[in-house]
């Protein structure tokens, strides 16, 4: 996934899995440039915590820190909650935490980005995504993601074999600090539903989602790789960033959403002016 001679930008949410992976990767090649980087998603009650973890976590493996708060971007997901969004919480900030790790990993100038997706969630979303039929999608869901163009880092996923509860018992027997607070959007969500149907999979068979994962990554994403059509990546106009579309996706939501907010904004300086409680 990585030699001696790249610098690996590790995505740190402040939950179990991401800080066992930063844990041992410090432990394990304690020599190789690692930075830690972390998204503070602005959510309330939740985030400023989530960060504390992560400071804590990296202090403590004296590992350099990049911190990236949306705030200083104008905008943070409780404000999808104000759009359309707000019944798909997790899909948009899945979305918004891809492209902005992207362009912190850029920064960086890393060269590879490792994500602490294990057994467990990786099975869950290949199942989700193989029945919505994204083959596509389901293509990217490998250990190892090569660069869309020159110049990127190559996504990598070491704890792809490491089911959820080692990582947990990796954390509670190297006192690993990690968040104790469940994030208030992610109640029903999709990981969740993912989640139940993976346990009920899981009944009488302890070795499904290793059977799961092998067939997957061994017979049938190959398979797809070789159906696929290639796509033609362009720029995006106003990121830079790589897209399929003149714009890409996180620039076309974000743009609906400063909309969104500046409606807002209008509607309560017309309202305060008014004199009338909102
Ligand atoms: Fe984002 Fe959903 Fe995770 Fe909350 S639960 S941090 S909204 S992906
Ligand atoms: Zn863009």
């Amino acid at each position: 996934m990585f030699t001696q001679g790249d610098r690996v930008a590790v995505a740190v949410s402040g939950g179990k899995d991401s800080g066992a992976l930063l844990h041992a990767l410090r432990n394990v090649y304690p020599n190789q440039d690692v930075v830690a980087v972390h998204l503070n998603l602005g959510i309330e009650g939740y985030s400023d915590h989530c960060q504390a973890r992560v400071e804590e976590l990296t202090k403590s493996l004296n590992v350099e820190l990049r911190v990236v708060k949306l705030e200083d971007y104008g905008y943070s997901i409780d404000d999808f909650l104000k759009t359309r969004f707000k019944r798909k919480m997790c899909s948009i900030c899945g979305l918004v935490k891809r492209h902005v790790l992207d362009r912190a990993v850029q920064e960086l100038s890393a060269t590879v980005q490792a994500t602490g997706h294990n057994l467990d969630d990786v099975v869950g979303t290949m199942l989700t995504t193989f029945f919505s039929g994204d083959l596509l999608q389901l293509s990217r869901l490998k250990p190892v993601l090569a660069p869309k163009r020159e110049g990127q880092s190559v996504k990598v996923k070491p704890l792809i074999k490491t089911p959820e509860f080692e990582n947990l018992m990796y954390c509670c027997f190297f006192d690993v600090p990690f968040r104790s607070l469940n994030c208030p959007h992610s109640r029903g969500t999709h990981s969740r539903r993912s989640k139940r149907l993976l346990e009920e999979l899981s009944k009488g068979n302890v070795h499904f989602r290793q059977q799961t994962l092998s067939l997957f990554l061994g017979k049938l994403i190959p398979l797809i790789e070789s159906k696929l059509p290639k796509t033609t990546l362009l720029e995006c106009r106003v990121c830079g960033m790589s897209s399929s579309n003149p714009i890409c996706a996180y620039c076309k939501r974000i743009g609906d959403l400063m909309e969104v907010k500046e409606a807002y904004g209008n509607l309560r300086r017309g309202i305060e002016a008014s004199g009338t409680s909102p």
